[in-house]
């Protein structure tokens, strides 16, 4: 038995108009799969926990992110292709712009030009015996991981989040020298890379251009490389993952699951998500667990767009679960239909409302026929926690341990 996992990110809603976007979109292939599934809602962190999608994945995968998480920094980082080690301390970072000292734009007016030179010149640095490691990811954006030992991330981040202000200078969050050391590691990088941008011929060109110079790397987001069991250690099964963002893409390569990149995905609305089916279809034939992830929906959501969640759910009925039908050998699969949280439209954030979850297999059906929050709460599975999901689809594929005698 195979296991295919599709998650819909921020795919739950609440009404807009006496409707969630479920049930307003035409989507007959979920539904197909509710009818002949069994339905529930599921918490996938824990009842009203608003989760993050990277706390959200590590408890579908069946891990405590009470545990294991500390923060974004090494998700984004290994999302971003950068190899880390137990130790290292990762932080997403921004190019940002400053003038007089006070920050002016904290994403470099959202202008690359030059960004991958400017990356360039931050390699290299070191700092009582720290590493830094310096990569730059799409737009604006980088990761910045610092690698050595004793650090700690329990420090505060330089990025304030706001325009008109100074940057934060790091201060340790607790009274551990390992702690007060990254901190200082952190405000040392931060000037030395602020000193190098603003003498940089790339920010005289933007500048000379009218355009913000990228003078300052911003931290956030920090957190320790996690000390996990990978994915195979802890159920015995070869899992890939398809999927075109960083962060969910670094939680799977931090459960050692093999990434399967698709060039033609972008993880955004108008995505090519039907190449994702395609790679996530073909991917059964090697690995017994295939993880597929779709971001649009949570796009539209965090837009507060009605008609776009409405498409992308439409979408992904079509050209994904409709080619999934088609060719996927359904007796010797379970396929998991759900999301990571909900992304209620009229919030435009996560909430903690339980999302809706089918699973078709060899399962006792219901009577749901009809995919949506409200009728997979009448349905077979009630309400479960997302920790729960992987041994529900482990022993639906006959991979489960007996407990006692
Ligand atoms: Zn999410
Ligand atoms: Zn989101």
């Amino acid at each position: 038995m195979k296991s295919l996992l599709i998650v819909c990110d921020g795919m739950g809603d609440r009404l807009t108009n006496g409707k969630t976007p479920l049930e307003a979109a035409k989507t007959p292939n979920m539904d197909y799969l509710a009818k002949e599934g069994i339905c529930g809602i599921m918490d996938t962190v824990g009842t009203g926990v608003r989760p993050g999608s990277d706390t959200s994945h590590l408890s579908l995968f069946g891990y405590n992110p009470f545990e294991v998480y500390t923060g974004r920094g090494p998700f984004e980082a290994r999302g971003a292709g950068v190899e880390l080690k137990k130790g290292d301390v990762a932080f997403r970072a921004n190019f940002a712009s400053l003038r007089n000292g006070m920050i002016v734009d904290r994403r470099a007016g959202r202008d690359e030009e030059g960004l991958e030179d400017l990356s360039k010149e931050l390699q290299g640095m070191e700092f009582d015996g720290v590493k830094v490691l310096f990569k730059r990811c799409k737009g604006h954006r980088a990761v910045l991981v610092l690698r050595g030992k004793d650090l700690s991330c329990a420090v505060s981040e330089t990025d304030p989040e706001e325009v008109g202000v100074v940057p934060n200078k790091s201060k340790p969050l607790d009274k551990d020298p390992k702690s007060v050391r990254t901190a200082l590691v952190l405000n040392k990088f931060t000037e030395k890379a602020r000193e190098i941008l603003d003498k940089s011929s790339v920010n005289k060109k933007r500048i000379a251009k009218g355009k913000l110079p990228a003078n300052l790397v911003l931290a956030r987001g920090c957190g320790m490389e996690p000390n996990i069991q990978s994915f195979e250690e802890r159920y015995g099964v070869k899992a890939a993952c398809v999927s075109a963002t960083s962060l969910i893409m670094g939680v799977c390569k931090s459960l050692g699951m093999d990434v399967i990149e698709v060039p033609e995905a972008n993880g955004h609305v108008d995505s090519n998500i039907g190449k994702k089916a395609d790679a996530a279809i073909k991917a059964l034939d090697k690995y017994d667990f295939v993880f597929l992830h779709i971001k649009g929906t949570d796009e539209a959501s965090h837009d507060g767009n009605f008609a776009a969640k409405t498409a992308m759910l439409e979408r992904v009925d079509k050209e994904v679960i409709g080619p999934i039908l088609n060719r996927v050998d359904l007796k010797n699969t379970t396929i998991v239909l759900t999301a990571d949280h909900s992304t209620p439209l009229r919030l435009k954030q996560h909430s903690a409302d339980p999302v809706p979850l089918c699973i078709f297999g060899d399962v006792r059906t219901d009577d749901v026929s009809k995919y949506s929050e409200r009728t997979c709460a009448k349905g077979g599975l009630l309400r479960i926690c997302g920790r729960n999901l992987m041994g529900i689809i482990l022993d639906l594929g006959g991979k489960s341990k007996l407990f006692g005698a």
